[in-house]
């Protein structure tokens, strides 16, 4: 192997690790050493290395046992050790964070797999590193960094991974890839994307056949809602769309989704006003932007194409539930957020209040108004934020124990202050008191 590879991958890892990442490594290394046994690190940690990115999640692979492995290693490092005896795989959990988040590693036994007939879950042997590296998508992904002692850091790279890096392109390793494995279309285009390459020509005369034969339909709807929800979740999910779009059309995904010039400004819109109003969205919990951007896609879908989809791509209970609240209530939310006579704040807040997050963004990306647009504006930057300055203990200081009446005079305190009637904190209990028939 080329001496200056070796040195820049060792380099490289020392730049773009974290000390006591390396540090770790390297003491695997040891370990793997002491056993007599080959480790690898594999998959998207080398290609990033190569590229130049910081990539924390390293995948290890031993050309041996992996539980044994971690093991010894585990006490090594004084890492909590996950076991996953099924697959012979295991994660070491480390107690220190590293940059804040939580540190693992993966580490796993060499295999092969073998597919019985198309999408099926691959049959698995143990194998060498090559057996393993083959078993992967792309060139650009089967690449490993050795761990071994005496070539530390040097580059496995079989299939032309370095290469294909340099040209900038995404290849398969063999032609039935997409065959075996359909999910692979969505990574393929993922990494394009991600990373501004090419898939390469062949590879994409492969991906046509794939969708021609319909392979997508012999995937679980788990893992292409999975792949969705990745695909979404780039930097830029309109360009990978659009891709998927040019690759064999959308109808591959779900015969019945347009996904025409409407759908494409939503998503332009959702991005924009995304970044516009990002602080008041995330105030309350984190929102899932994708799902924003998968309601974009299934636009021109009725009530019940959205839940014969959701079953199809066995779409999880929580999303599920915002998706089919956005197709219920889109059209009448609309209807009124357009109406150009006077609307009190208080009637805004009340239609908007019960909505998720992505259905708003959603919204305000399809209606082009500029009505629209200022209502749920302000209902983020205002209407939502606002509180009572009375408490439940000045409730009960006037006579008034909490209940439902309870609970309904501080409902419509909050509505006639947002309407702004209510200043002052003593305005919000003369209200109570009004309310409550104390005084007149
Ligand atoms: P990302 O940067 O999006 O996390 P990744 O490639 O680093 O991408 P994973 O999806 O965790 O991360 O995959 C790790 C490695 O496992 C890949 O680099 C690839 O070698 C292999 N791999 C993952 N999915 C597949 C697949 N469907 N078919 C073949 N190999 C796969």
């Amino acid at each position: 192997m080329d001496r200056n590879i070796r040195a820049n991958m060792l380099e490289g890892m020392r730049r773009m690790l974290p000390k006591e990442v390396f540090k770790i490594i390297r003491r695997m290394a040891r370990s793997a050493e002491e056993q007599q046994l080959k480790a690898y690190v594999v998959g998207g940690f080398v290609r990033d290395l190569l590229l130049g990115l910081k990539n924390l999640d390293v995948d290890i692979v031993v050309e041996g046992d992996a539980i044994e492995f971690a093991g010894s290693a585990a006490e090594r490092l004084n890492a909590a050790l996950v076991a996953h005896k099924k697959f012979g795989t295991a994660t070491l959990i480390f107690r220190k964070p590293v940059g804040g988040v939580k540190f693992k590693i993966d580490i796993a036994t060499a295999r092969t797999e073998t597919y019985q007939h198309p999408a099926a879950l691959p049959s698995v042997r143990f194998g060498s590193i090559r057996d393993d590296l083959y078993r992967r998508d792309f060139t650009i992904n089967a690449m490993a960094v050795s761990m071994d002692k005496k070539n530390f850091g040097e580059l496995i790279d079989f299939f032309g991974g370095r290469r294909d890096l340099e040209r900038k392109r995404i290849r398969v390793l063999h032609g039935k890839s997409f065959i075996d494995d359909p999910t692979r279309i969505f990574r393929a285009v993922r990494f394009e994307q991600r990373y501004g390459f090419k898939i390469d020509k062949e590879t994409v005369s492969l991906i046509t056949h794939a969708l021609k034969r319909e392979m997508f339909d012999k995937v679980s709807g788990e893992r292409l809602w999975g792949e969705i929800e990745l695909l979404l979740k780039e930097s830029d999910p309109l360009k990978a769309i659009k891709r998927m779009r040019t690759l064999y059309g959308l109808r591959s995904i779900d015969p019945k989704i347009r996904f025409g010039s409407k759908s494409e400004n939503i998503c332009k819109n959702i991005k924009g006003l995304y970044g516009r109003f990002k602080v008041y969205f995330l105030k309350k919990r984190p929102l899932d932007l994708w799902l924003a951007y998968f309601m974009a896609i299934i636009d021109n879908l009725s009530l019940k194409e959205t839940l014969e989809a959701c079953s199809r791509f066995a779409v999880k209970r929580g999303d599920r539930l915002r998706l089919v609240s956005c197709k219920k209530n889109e059209k009448s939310v609309m209807r009124m957020l357009c109406d150009k006579s006077e609307v009190d704040p208080s009637v805004i807040y009340r239609l908007l209040e019960p909505l998720p997050y992505e259905t708003l963004l959603y919204i305000m990306a399809k209606c082009g108004r500029g009505l629209v647009k200022v209502r749920v504006k302000d209902f983020l930057t205002k209407y939502n934020g606002m509180r009572l300055k009375m408490r439940g203990e000045d409730l009960k200081n006037i006579g008034i124990s909490p209940g439902p009446e309870f609970t309904k005079i501080l409902e419509k305190a909050l509505y006639a202050k947002l309407d702004g009637k209510l200043k002052t904190k003593r305005d919000e209990i003369s209200f109570a008191k009004r309310s409550a028939g104390v005084v007149k």
